[in-house]
């Protein structure tokens, strides 16, 4: 079959084997490129393995520190006639090139929320692992089901007290305009807290606590997004927003139940940059690509494998990490201090319709959302006929 991409708003419903393999590889090699990374994790289970920061925390964990990972997403594997998803191939691609370096490597497939899915994952740490000394969460989801009510919660993305308008950018279009959110009412941010808050890391954290799969010392880390003004009222004040505050809550009570084994508990706040799960929410894609423009001019570019690397190896691994007043580690000072948002303040302010591709990187936005899925990779020839079917 010739792969070429099909992308329909803000996601694409195919992707490329053998391009996802090429993405996976360069993160790798960047790792180990960056020479010793020292003393690091062992055992490390990451929920959320397959694509954007999950992927990259596994790739650290298992190039960088030569650990054994136990990976959990959910996929959708290739038919005949149908490519399996990008995080599908990644993890194919994943497996092998950890196999080929005597790396202990295995995924779960399916529903994170579940309770099924849980007691599966830890069945395979009790067979293979032993005990996890490094616990990633690392989901990104619109929806879940409670497994104790078994009631399917949706999240929304809408601000919280007041509508709000903002520029955005119809990728689909090619079209800057003015979007108008209503606010969330308080159901829609229950919900939302409900399918990204801390209740299932704190599940997670439980379940492992009372397999005694958990080692003493570990350490487990949620990742968040803080940003700044221009990305408040849509993320950090909106109903994302209210749903990651409720990490900060369940980084507490994991700590306080997992005392006597000394857990450590982190929220992590990242900067903002091309997933899956990004691409979707409203004002995103603008804010990004005039970012890129900017951090690019400055130098201060970075990827998923380089924010993961610098995590791991100032914050989670490191001797003098960055926290904040909530015990978060931040990552995310590059985008956020105040000379860079100025900058980026000035190209909002200017940006249209009209000067949109010169003020922005959007070229540069592009290129990686179609890269996320395996296409627009110098080094893949996408003439060639390739068979979907790649099994892990
Ligand atoms: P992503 O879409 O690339 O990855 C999401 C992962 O979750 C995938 O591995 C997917 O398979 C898995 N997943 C989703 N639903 C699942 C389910 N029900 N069961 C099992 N696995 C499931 O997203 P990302 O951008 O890497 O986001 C990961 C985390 O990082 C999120 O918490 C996000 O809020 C946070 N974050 C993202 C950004 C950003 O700009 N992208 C910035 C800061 C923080």
């Amino acid at each position: 079959m010739i792969i070429k991409p099909k992308v329909r708003g803000f996601i694409c419903t195919n992707a490329h084997p053998a391009g996802c393999t090429a993405s996976v590889k360069e993160q790798i090699a960047y790792v180990q490129g960056q020479g010793d990374l020292g003393d690091g994790p062992k055992n490390v289970l990451v929920i959320g393995s397959s694509t954007g920061y999950g992927l990259a925390s596994r790739i650290t964990s298992a190039f960088g520190y030569g650990a054994k990972t136990l990976g959990v997403c959910f996929e959708k594997a290739p038919t005949e006639r149908k490519t399996g998803t990008a995080g599908w191939y990644n993890t194919a691609a994943f497996h092998k090139e950890a196999n080929a370096k005597g790396l202990y490597a295995d995924t779960v497939n399916g529903d994170a929320f579940s309770d099924e899915i849980k007691a599966e994952t830890i069945e395979k740490i009790k067979q293979n692992i032993g005990k996890v000394d490094l616990v990633i969460y690392s989901l990104a989801s619109p929806r879940r089901t409670d497994p104790e009510t078994g009631v399917t919660y949706k999240s929304t993305l809408k601000p919280v007290g007041q509508a709000y308008t903002t520029k955005t950018y119809d990728t689909d279009k090619d079209k800057v305009h003015d979007v108008s959110l209503e606010p969330a009412n308080d159901e829609e941010i229950l919900n939302t807290i409900k399918v990204m808050g801390g209740e299932d890391w704190e599940r997670w954290m439980d379940f492992l606590r009372d397999a005694d799969v958990l080692a003493e010392g570990c350490k487990t880390t949620a990742y968040t997004y803080i940003g700044k003004e221009l990305t408040w009222p849509i993320y950090g004040q909106a109903t994302i927003g209210k749903a990651k505050e409720d990490l900060d809550r369940a980084a507490a009570a994991i700590i306080g139940k997992n005392s006597d084994l000394f857990v450590e508990a982190n929220v992590s706040s990242l900067k903002a940059l091309v997933t899956q799960a990004s691409s979707a929410i409203p004002v995103m894609p603008l804010y990004i690509s005039l970012i890129y423009k900017v951090m690019k001019e400055e130098g201060t570019h970075e990827g998923c494998i380089e924010q993961i690397h610098g995590l791991f190896t100032q914050c989670l691994f490191g001797d003098n990490p960055t926290l904040d007043e909530a015990n978060r580690y931040r990552m995310d000072a590059k985008e956020t201090n105040d000379a860079t948002q100025a900058k980026i303040k000035v190209l909002w302010d200017q940006v249209t319709q009209e000067n949109f591709h010169e003020l922005s990187d959007y070229a540069g936005y592009h290129h990686e959302f179609l890269k996320l899925f395996g296409f627009d990779i110098e080094s893949v020839d996408y003439e060639q006929d390739m068979d979907p079917q790649v099994s892990w």
